[in-house]
């Protein structure tokens, strides 16, 4: 393409294009001195343009070009881009079936997304056969479903030796380009045929056909069948199963010849149109309408198709060359014509499969010539007898309809069937907006949101420790995959929508919105890493070290968290290119083990703090943690207090965010770790203190001086 926009086109001055500089001078007044500078240009330019289309042509022989046939299956890069033009980039040859991804950018987010995959015909097995051989192809399909582009690679056709490269026909192969896969590519109607070729050619459009199908299966969620198709099938189904033999050629859905033999026995030759698959699936059967339906397509004077069933007490003499067909206004088929080996199928059709009482079956191929919407005649002549006997054929009712290209259902009926099939959870699944679902990493992570549930309504400690333990190996450097306050911010930049992207983000995000609603900051009490890392710290840390954060610096130092939140938030809605987050949340810097000096600093100073204090960095600058307690604050299932709490100071020196005061807890502030509920509180919601017991252990401790802090 690049040399061709060089060639200049003859209706422009050469100088125009090679010469700016000369395009705007006066020319005027130099008719001969251009004239031959025009001269030395024309030819300059010829010259160039028989090295470009030399060097053209040599590239083109090279990767040979887009319709030579190479006669080798080592596939080039130039070939999978010839037939899947939408795409920029491919992906190594994968999967099973094998095939190339093909991807591009989208316009509008600049993202990376699948375009559609190039393969061999040969990976998807059963070929369809040309003459002597399956005919290799590379093929492109979209991710609409369309075969985008098809490439012969190699074949053995007799005519190949005759005519040379004779596939490579660009009126042929042209026709696949953008051609939709629930099209039906019958030669002469979905698709023009090459004289003299026309096997090899429904070879190619039929393979190709089945290839894309089999590939948009198992990669495109392609459904082959057509909901419309389907119904349209089961429409002409019922309309059939309504009828007796009798009321069928009353009706003339069939129609009868009955001819008397030399020795007086009767044919009896019944005929009614099977060309739509519905009907000639009703009538035959599916694998004899398919053996037809591949007899009129490669036949070259027809697709339509008849049924003929054979009775009587002569049908043994039945011979199909001795039937013939006219239509007395087509001028080219005035006379009647016989069917032949090419034009007359028999079929192996049982019986009791349909409501005839035939000896024999065959499907005849009708002229093209012959339009069967209208009157033509069928006639029979048996051997030795002068006179045909003929029948006068005319379609009607439901045969006429289809042969017509009725649709048979209403416009009413056809919308709500898309309806259905596009509804828009049907398409949401058909085609996630996370693409590829990551059914190993879901299942890890439901095995962790179940241990996180189950520790909390078991309140069994030992649980919650394993789901802790999973949290922060797995989610935290394993997966990667856990909550962080940067997803707040990337939903402010870039709306809520992005985390349809992610189906575990998507998962484990809607959790732990849903269940702060409901609960509490479950999330805090199992699945955060940097949580259960603290819990780990204070669990196994030097309990020596543990300080008591004075009640007076705690309350004021709980809000510096929100301070922090809304600056990280303010920042994301006015300055758009900074991520403050970073500084304030070393999740990542801990867990992707990635960041400056700076933050590495951050991340070790927070982690000391939690030596001395615990959930020190939950307590006080959890930027997650405050939009989590915002959210907490109209959860309606709370922790339980019961009066001997206004006394008793037990789970508030548990408490590991210092969120219990008295009777009341914080609720803003309690991470949900349960220790309160786990060791102090019987399951049915009663201390196991009594009062006399709690007033007589608490009765030296000074209230208005507790230190809060220590575990
Ligand atoms: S407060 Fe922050 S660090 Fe602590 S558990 Fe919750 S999200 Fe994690
Ligand atoms: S131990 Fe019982 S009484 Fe004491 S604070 Fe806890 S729940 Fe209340
Ligand atoms: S001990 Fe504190 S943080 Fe844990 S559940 Fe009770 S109030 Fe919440």
């Amino acid at each position: 393409m690049r040399f061709t926009s060089l060639l200049v086109p003859p209706d422009l001055d050469p100088t125009v294009i090679l010469r700016p500089d000369l395009a705007v001078s006066d020319r005027s007044g130099l008719p001969k001195r251009l004239a031959g500078r025009h001269l030395l240009l024309l030819f300059k330019n010829l010259m160039a343009a028989a090295l470009l289309s030399s060097h053209f042509l040599s590239s083109t022989a090279q990767d040979l070009g887009p319709l030579e046939t190479p006669f080798s299956l080592d596939v080039k890069q130039a070939w999978l881009e010839q037939v899947l033009p939408i795409a920029e980039s491919f992906g190594d040859q994968q999967g099973d079936p094998p095939v190339w991804p093909g991807y591009r950018r989208n316009s509008l987010t600049r993202v990376r997304e699948l375009a559609g995959y190039a393969f061999l015909s040969r990976d998807v097995p059963p070929e369809e056969p040309g003459y002597s051989a399956p005919i290799d192809m590379l093929i492109g399909v979209d991710t609409e479903h369309n075969i985008t582009g098809l490439k012969i690679l190699n074949y053995e056709e007799t005519y190949l030796r005759i005519k040379g490269d004779f596939l490579a026909d660009r009126a042929i192969l042209s026709q696949f380009n953008d051609k939709p896969l629930s099209d039906e590519f019958r030669i002469g109607r979905d698709f023009d045929g090459l004289a003299g070729s026309t096997v090899s050619v429904f070879a190619i459009a039929r393979g190709a056909r089945e290839a894309a199908r089999r590939v948009a299966s198992a990669y495109l969620d392609y459904s082959p069948v057509d909901p419309i198709q389907a119904a349209r099938a089961q429409r002409v189904t019922e309309i059939m199963q309504r009828h007796k033999l009798s009321e069928m050629l009353e009706n003339r859905l069939v129609q009868q010849l009955d001819v008397t033999l030399p020795d007086q026995k009767t044919l009896q030759l019944a005929f009614t149109y099977m060309t739509d698959p519905a009907l000639g699936q009703y009538w035959v059967g599916e694998d004899n309408f398919r053996a037809a339906e591949r007899a009129a397509s490669i036949n070259p004077v027809g697709n339509e198709l008849l049924l003929v069933a054979v009775a009587g007490t002569g049908a043994e003499q039945f011979q199909y060359y001795q039937l013939q067909v006219r239509q007395a206004e087509a001028n080219s088929l005035s006379f009647f014509r016989r069917f032949n080996a090419d034009s007359y199928l028999p079929l192996n059709v049982t019986t009791s499969a349909t409501p005839f009482n035939a000896q024999q079956w065959g499907a005849i191929v009708i002229p093209a010539n012959i339009d069967v919407t209208r009157p033509f005649t069928l006639a029979y002549r048996p051997l030795g007898v002068p006179e045909r006997s003929t029948l006068d054929f005319q379609l009607s009712g439901l045969p006429l309809d289809l042969a017509s290209g009725e649709s048979l259902l209403s416009p009413t009926e056809i919308e709500s069937i898309l309806n259905a099939e596009n509804g828009w959870l049907k398409k949401f699944f058909a085609d996630p907006p996370w693409g590829e679902t990551p059914w190993q990493k879901l299942g890890l992570l439901l095995f962790i949101l179940t241990g996180c549930m189950t520790a909390f309504f078991t309140k069994r400690a030992s649980i919650r420790w394993l789901t802790l333990l999973l949290t922060f190996s797995y989610l935290g450097f394993i997966d990667g995959g856990f909550v962080s306050v940067s997803h707040l911010v990337n939903i402010i930049k870039l709306g809520p929508a992005f985390l349809l992207s992610n189906l575990p983000l998507l998962l484990i995000f809607s959790f732990t919105v849903v269940t702060t609603l409901l609960w509490g900051r479950l999330f805090c009490s199992s699945l955060c890493p940097f949580g259960a890392l603290q819990d780990f710290i204070t669990r196994f840390g030097p309990r020596r070290w543990r300080r008591r954060v004075p009640q007076g610096i705690h309350d004021n130092a709980i809000y510096l968290k929100y301070l922090i939140l809304g600056l990280i938030l303010t920042g994301a809605v006015v300055a758009e290119q900074v991520s403050l987050f970073q500084y304030f949340e070393p999740f990542g810097t801990l867990f992707f083990m990635d960041g400056t000096l700076a933050l590495f600093s951050i991340l070790i100073a927070f982690l000391a703090a939690c030596f001395v204090v615990p959930r020190f960095y939950c307590r006080y600058a959890c930027p997650l943690g405050a939009a989590l307690g915002v959210v907490a604050m109209v959860s309606p299932w709370r922790i339980q207090r019961v009066p001997q709490c206004e006394f008793c100071i037990v789970c508030e020196q548990a408490c590991p965010t210092g969120a219990i005061r008295r009777q009341n807890i914080d609720f803003k502030e309690c991470v949900r770790c349960d220790i309160c509920d786990v060791k102090l509180i019987k399951q049915t919601g009663t201390c196991r203190h009594d009062m006399t017991h709690v007033i007589a252990s608490t009765k030296n401790v000074s209230l208005n001086d507790r230190g809060i802090g220590s575990a």
